[in-house]
């Protein structure tokens, strides 16, 4: 049965899209609030790998493998190019304690189903001929991951759900949400409106929302900063990222993706490394340390990104479910939203609609920071 219940989505990244474009699929009236422009929060600073590397616990590791077995759907019911691109990720060390944390890693994701195994100095270089690789202590291939275009994907879902008869606020900002016992109100600096249901996608500032009805959505800040190229010619020949975990006196692991554009992305660190620095400085010695690995880069210079911020909830996992405080919200909060932006989606919009509880999200309810 369709929904006619009226939406509000406040936030256009790319959990909030992702939410309305299936909530419009399921027939609701969707609007989206959104401060400044679409993609403009951490969707739009983000490296967009696709993948459950390093997740744990096993529950959260699942929830994200099954949110990476949607993208495909996704990408199909979008109907548009949202710059995915499936070839794995592939990852080196030449460091003796890292090898051995890599093949342990390596071991624990096999034994929990997900596509991974190690692979020889050979077979890295088959995979991607142009890499100069170091004497190495271990290398492991990770084949189902991928990365995104987040902005392509956000841009995707507002015009599906424009199709459909919803719209789109934006340079609107949402002071307050309230709530009485059959509806909710998106209060904004232009005007008040009246919904059903409003959904928090509001990224970092989800908080200081959730403040005006005296939820608890603790996080902290967790900065990140990434670098990106001109347009170059296919550097990266199969896979979707590349990682080198350790190598020839970098202090910090790098990671490198480049997308269907030609853009090379290189990031310092892991998926959650936290760091503020994006002068034009760290940007060039980012580049440099990758220029080790794939000289071409030494030929292109290093565009800083101004640094962002990842919606990080205090205990690193996602917040998503009705609020118990005001029962016609919703919280859709997360760190690897870009991962998870598939299954969030849709699993989210059978609970806003009413058409069913999702036992797979009660790890992630609102109400487990309630005793804060
Ligand atoms: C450097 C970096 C690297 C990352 N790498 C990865 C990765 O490799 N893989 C992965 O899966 N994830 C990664 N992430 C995390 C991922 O990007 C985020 O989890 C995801 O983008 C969150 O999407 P979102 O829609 O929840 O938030 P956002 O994209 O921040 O969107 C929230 C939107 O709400 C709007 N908004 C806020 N307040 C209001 C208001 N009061 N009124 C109206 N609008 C409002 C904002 O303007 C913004 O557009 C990374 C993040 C960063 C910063």
């Amino acid at each position: 049965m369709k929904s006619s219940i009226n939406v509000a989505v406040i936030g256009a990244g790319i959990v909030g899209a992702s939410i309305g474009f299936y909530l419009s699929r399921m027939g609701a009236g969707v609007t989206i609030f959104e401060k400044n422009e679409p993609a403009s929060g951490a969707s739009g600073h983000s490296f967009a790998w696709i993948n459950s590397f390093n997740k744990t616990p096993r529950s959260y590791h699942e929830f994200n493998h099954n949110s990476m077995e949607r993208w495909a759907r996704f990408e199909r019911l979008l109907n548009h190019d949202i710059g995915l691109k499936w070839g794995g990720n592939a990852c080196f060390t030449t460091s003796d304690s890292d090898g051995h944390r890599l093949k342990q890693n390596i071991e624990r994701l096999q034994s929990w189903g997900y596509p991974a195994r190690l692979i020889e100095k050979s077979e890295l270089a088959d995979l991607e001929p142009g890499l100069k690789i170091p004497s190495i202590s271990a290398a492991g291939y990770t084949w189902a991951d991928g990365h995104v275009m987040p902005e392509r994907v956000v841009k995707a879902c507002i015009n599906r759900i424009i199709e459909t008869g919803g719209r789109i606020l934006i340079d609107t900002y949402v002071d307050s949400i309230q709530q009485n016992s059959s509806s909710v109100y998106v209060i904004t600096d232009k005007e008040k409106h009246e919904f059903d249901v409003a959904v928090i996608a509001a990224g970092v500032n989800s908080t200081e929302l959730g403040g005006s009805l005296n939820l608890k959505l603790p996080q902290r800040v967790s900065p990140g900063v990434v670098i990106k190229t001109d347009p170059m010619s296919n550097l990266l020949k199969s896979l979707s990222v590349l990682q080198i975990i350790s190598g020839e006196g970098e202090e910090h692991q790098i990671h490198i993706r480049q997308d269907k554009d030609g853009v090379v992305m290189i990031g310092m660190g892991s998926q959650e490394h936290e760091l503020t620095d994006d002068s034009q400085s760290h940007a060039e010695n980012l580049l440099l340390s990758a220029s080790r690995y794939i000289p071409e880069l030494k030929n292109t210079k290093a565009i800083p990104i101004p640094v962002g911020y990842r919606p990080m909830p205090v205990d690193d996992h996602p917040i998503i479910g009705f609020s118990q405080k005001a029962p016609n919200v919703y919280v859709a909060l997360m760190h690897s939203g870009v991962t998870l932006a598939p299954i969030v989606g849709e699993l989210a919009s059978i609970e806003i609609t009413g058409s069913g509880i999702v036992e797979t999200l009660s790890p992630y309810r609102p109400s487990r920071f309630s005793h804060i």
